[in-house]
């Protein structure tokens, strides 16, 4: 079901989209703690200049395919793998918290943010159990992470934006148990109605980060040069294999 492979030396979980919902709800079952990490290219690269964030990488036990680059990078090694976004992905872990009666946790983005997105899954979802959610902008971790393991979450959405989200969800992994947790960058913004997403064509031809830089003009400079030299070393990583 799951097939692991390595771009530059980092791995990447290929998977079916229904099959990584159904990995999540298993390690919940099974109580085990799972770490899923949506990685797209700045991570990647981010990671081959930072020890720690790599070890992250490494240790995280699913590792699912965001960002058009990393689809590229898989097809470049003779792989086809559907995209599997964060923010379609997080959908599908509340739709299971509200199915299978799990403690969500949220944490992440601004203070209005968060409190509507808490009033619209309330709405959508009735039956929602949210244990917990804070706004992502604090200064004592240990406090918030202290406070997140009190309540026992069964699937924990972190919306720091990356590397953050991924530090912090490193730490908690350490103090919980049966719980899965995913870092989702600017998700929340999305639910709560704050982030347009670009249209399904654009969605569809693999483009929505050419919309959010068109629409967010200060992400620019996150991708370029970024992407294009990725885009290179995984020609030459391709070569190599
Ligand atoms: N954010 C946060 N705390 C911080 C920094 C950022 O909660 O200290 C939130 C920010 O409000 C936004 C998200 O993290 O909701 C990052 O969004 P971005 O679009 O940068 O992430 P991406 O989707 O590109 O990974």
């Amino acid at each position: 079901m799951n097939k692991r492979v390595f771009l530059q030396g980092f791995p990447v979980d290929c998977i079916a989209y229904n099959d990584a919902v159904n990995f999540a709800s298993m390690a919940i079952d099974n109580g085990e703690n799972l770490h899923i990490i949506t990685i797209n290219p700045e991570m990647l690269m981010y990671a081959k200049k930072d020890f720690e964030f790599a070890n992250i990488l490494k240790h995280a036990e699913l590792i699912i395919a965001d960002g058009v680059g990393i689809k590229i990078a898989l097809r470049l090694k003779g792989i086809s793998q559907e995209r599997i976004g964060g923010v379609d992905f997080s959908r599908s872990l509340i739709k299971l918290c509200a199915d299978k009666n799990l403690r969500l946790a949220l944490l992440g983005a601004k203070e209005e943010v968060i409190s509507t997105l808490e009033k619209k899954l309330k709405i959508e979802f009735p039956n929602l159990n949210i244990v917990f959610s804070h706004n992502g902008y604090f200064d004592a971790d240990n406090k918030i992470l202290e406070q997140i393991k009190q309540v026992h979450p069964q699937v924990f959405l972190c919306a720091l934006g990356s590397p953050k989200q991924e530090f912090f969800i490193s730490r908690l992994k350490e103090m919980l148990q049966g719980c899965v947790m995913i870092g989702i960058g600017g998700s929340f913004d999305v639910f709560a109605g704050y982030v347009k997403r670009a249209p399904i064509i654009w969605q569809k031809l693999g483009l929505e980060w050419l919309y959010r830089v068109i629409k967010q003009p200060e992400r620019f400079k996150r991708i370029f040069p970024t992407l294009p030299i990725f885009l290179f070393e995984s020609i030459i990583d391709s070569v190599k294999k």
